[in-house]
């Protein structure tokens, strides 16, 4: 049995569709159980009509409203030749839209729009999509079956980013699902909704199809969880920086999240965890091109000979340093330095220490920089004026380079190697940093040099 995910692109419009149908039908003898997004732009749509609709834009909303309609009917009317089950289709759509009408309509009334009701809200573009494959694959031969997941993945009230209830939810998903594989269905789960033991609808975070595939395959114990994307695989650096840039086979799941984290957008951070825990692996595989074997995302310590895996950057950075002598072997400096920025709600992406202590360096979002600049002026406002710390600096415009592999690990020389690397291509280091779990190395570079930089470690660990 394989669970596989289609995002929004998949099933963004008829041509793609018609593909997945290919694809799905191609596939029967494994078993498949298919989880589905919402249509390409569809859950940005929903949520930015909520926002029209607290603000008494009728006239807008109502034309947002259309504009979905005939996205789907578009699709209805060239993928769906049979007449009655069209007929059925377009019935059940004009069912969801006007409830979706009529909970703009609410939001608009109260002038009041809730983490709650934008849940309730985005849930629809799942529901929709996902009640159009079941029609679409059902008359190309597949048996499928709509699921909505919102009876089977339990979830707690925070809604907007709910986290789901393993132990229920995995009961519920293997007594509603694996009977219908038994006899030969396909079920089609729509990604990304949950609920809570209340019955309310919740979403578990944008993107969260990937997490929502990653939690039935793991229920019900798949022989691997498939996300079919856009491109063959997670790549060796962004092709756009790195012209020769290849896709990787295998990496860990280790890896896949340090990437991820990276900026290498191949699949969600929490789509690893309950394949993990139920070491199930994850494919990454192209709908563009289904015949390539995808990248394959598991424990497997065989590491291809390659010691660094991949080398990503993460531009419109800022770099934030706080320096002086009153830091040296002072307890609880750092501790002030992050609960000033957790304050504020600025993400730290890299911290750098040298072991004098004499310099704390952190990396942030350039749009968070002045916040952040600010709340670390005031915590150390008074230390800044006895002049135990100089005045806080701060450098735009740089970029992360991230070099990652778990092959790293007790391996001597790799630092060098990257720095000189970089160092050879004439690229000025600002500062550095390393996991204590050795899975990446982190450098800070001004971001005109970010490309150079990692187009000459790609280079360096010839991993073209
Ligand atoms: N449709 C949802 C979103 O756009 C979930 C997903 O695409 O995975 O965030
Ligand atoms: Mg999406």
């Amino acid at each position: 049995m394989i669970t596989m995910k289609f995002g929004g692109t998949s099933v963004g419009d008829a041509k793609r569709l018609e593909d997945v149908a290919l694809i799905v039908r191609s596939l029967l003898p494994r078993r498949p159980v298919l989880v589905a997004s919402a249509m390409a732009g569809v859950t940005d749509l929903l949520l930015e009509t909520a926002q029209l609709a607290v603000r008494r834009e009728t006239g807008q909303v109502q034309a947002n409203i259309d504009a979905l309609r005939e996205k789907h009917l578009q699709v209805a009317n060239t993928m769906i030749p049979h007449e009655g089950r069209r007929a059925e289709l377009i019935g059940r759509h004009a069912g969801l839209l006007d409830e979706l009408s009529n909970l703009y309509h609410g939001v608009s009334l109260l002038k009041e729009l809730s983490v709650r009701s934008l849940d309730a809200i985005a849930s629809f573009g799942e529901v929709l999509s996902c009640l159009q494959l079941t029609a679409i694959l059902s008359l190309r031969e597949v048996p499928a079956e709509f699921i909505d997941a919102r009876t089977l993945v339990r979830t707690d009230a925070r809604f907007g980013e709910a986290a789901v209830d393993f132990s229920v939810t995995r009961e519920h998903l293997r007594a509603a699902l694996l009977p219908l594989v038994q006899k030969g269905a396909v079920p089609v789960v729509t990604g990304f909704i949950g609920s809570t033991e209340d019955g309310l609808t919740t979403t578990l975070g944008r993107s969260g199809s990937d997490y929502t595939a990653s939690i039935v395959g793991a229920a019900l114990d798949s022989e691997e969880i498939w996300i079919w994307t856009d491109v063959d695989g997670v790549m060796t650096a962004d092709p756009r920086t790195v012209e020769k840039a290849t896709v990787l086979p295998e990496i860990t799941y280790r890896e896949a999240a340090e990437m991820s984290y990276f900026g290498a957008k191949v699949i969600h951070p929490k789509t690893m965890m309950p394949a993990i825990e139920n070491s199930i692996p994850i494919r990454i595989k192209n709908t563009f091109n289904p015949s390539h074997p995808g990248t394959l995302i598991s424990n497997a310590t065989v590491s291809m000979n390659r010691v660094v895996k991949n080398v990503t950057s993460i531009d419109n950075l800022s770099l934030v340093s706080i320096e002086g002598n009153g830091m040296v072997g002072v307890p609880g400096i750092s501790a002030r330095i992050f609960s000033a920025l957790a304050q504020v709600q600025v993400n730290v992406m890299m911290i750098s220490q040298a072991s004098s202590e004499h310099n704390v360096c952190l990396v942030v979002p350039q749009g968070d920089c002045r916040k952040a600049l600010a709340a670390l002026r005031e915590q150390f406002e008074l230390e800044i004026a006895r002049k135990t710390v100089d005045d806080i600096k701060l450098l735009d415009n740089v970029s992360i380079v991230a070099v990652v592999g778990e092959g790293m690990k007790g391996m001597r020389g790799i630092a060098g190697k990257t720095f000189t690397a970089v160092a050879n291509a004439g690229v000025n280091i600002v500062a550095i940093a390393q996991g204590s779990s050795e899975l990446n190395i982190s450098l800070v570079v001004e971001e005109p040099d970010a490309a150079k930089a990692v187009q000459a470690i790609h280079d360096a660990f010839h991993l073209a």
